[in-house]
């Protein structure tokens, strides 16, 4: 199989790294042109820069939006008004005890996690229907199915992107959209990788050691134990943004390394 997406064009939200960016240089890579959106215009030109180096002849271009806010998804649909692949990746985690967690992360993380989401989808589904081919996939986390007892406020908005995205897909019936979610677990992305050096700093191990630490303790029932690569989460992303992923639609992809025990 050979992913063509020449003649469509993507948003992958919170793209100057992570996840994002290799969702971002991925989907460049298929012949898509693709926005990657950031908090700052030097960030998401750097990115963008980045991957027009890595996929030679491919169209990307950054904007920098805040999509955690109304204004910011405005700026950025202000900024490209349509579009056939959505990517809503932008996202953020804490680990803080229940106890310790007030009214304001709750609302932030919300907001960033879900809102951001809600709002592009508002702003580009309409579009996608009326043209008869579109592509939204929502980031979400095994934390939205496994949600951890560390970071509850984060499992909750992963689980709600589960519902969005479900409820979305229900609104496509009989037409050529599809809205999926795709679940990572574990991924050495730049945001995880500090997580994982403070942790390393705290035992005083290599990143090496902290990161298989925190599998065998905290993802025990992992099938890889260990960290998966944002290349790896991309692959799935990108094949779900694909053509041929045509007859997946409403659907939560796993991209966890098996740590959910469920068969389905
Ligand atoms: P990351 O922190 O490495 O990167 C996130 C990117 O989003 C950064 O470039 C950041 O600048 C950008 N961003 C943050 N807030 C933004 C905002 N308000 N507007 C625009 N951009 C913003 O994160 P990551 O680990 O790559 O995670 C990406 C997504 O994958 C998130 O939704 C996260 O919940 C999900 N996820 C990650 C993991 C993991 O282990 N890394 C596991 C499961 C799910």
């Amino acid at each position: 199989m050979k992913i063509d997406l020449t003649g469509k064009s993507a948003i992958v939200t919170g793209s100057t790294g992570g996840i994002g960016y290799a969702i971002a240089k991925g989907l460049a890579g298929t012949g898509a042109s693709v926005v990657v959106n950031g908090r700052t215009q030097a960030k998401a030109d750097a990115a963008a820069a980045a991957i027009t180096k890595a996929v030679p002849g491919s169209t990307v271009r950054g904007v920098a939006a805040d999509v955690s806010t109304a204004e910011g998804c405005a700026a950025l649909a202000k900024a490209v008004p349509d579009i056939d692949i959505l990517i809503n990746n932008a996202g953020i985690f804490e680990p803080k005890a229940f106890f310790d967690i007030p009214d304001a992360d709750w609302t932030r993380f919300f907001e960033v996690n879900v809102m951001s989401g809600v709002r592009l989808s508002r702003t580009y589904m309409p579009g996608m229907l009326k043209r008869n081919w579109g592509r939204i996939v929502f980031i979400s986390s095994e934390s939205g199915l496994n949600i951890p007892s560390e970071m509850i406020h984060y499992g909750t908005t992963k689980t709600a992107q589960l519902a969005v995205s479900r409820g979305l897909a229900e609104m496509t019936k009989g037409t050529a959209v599809t809205v999926n979610s795709v679940l990572p677990g574990p991924t050495m992305s730049e945001g995880v990788e500090t997580f994982v050096k403070d942790l390393a700093k705290q035992n005083g191990q290599s990143l090496e050691e902290a990161a298989s630490q925190f599998v065998k303790q905290h993802r025990s029932t992992s099938l890889i134990q260990r960290f998966a690569t944002v290349d790896e989460i991309a692959n799935m992303v990108v094949y779900v943004s694909s053509k041929e992923a045509s007859v997946t639609n409403g659907a939560a992809l796993r991209a966890e390394g098996g740590i959910v025990q469920t068969i389905a």
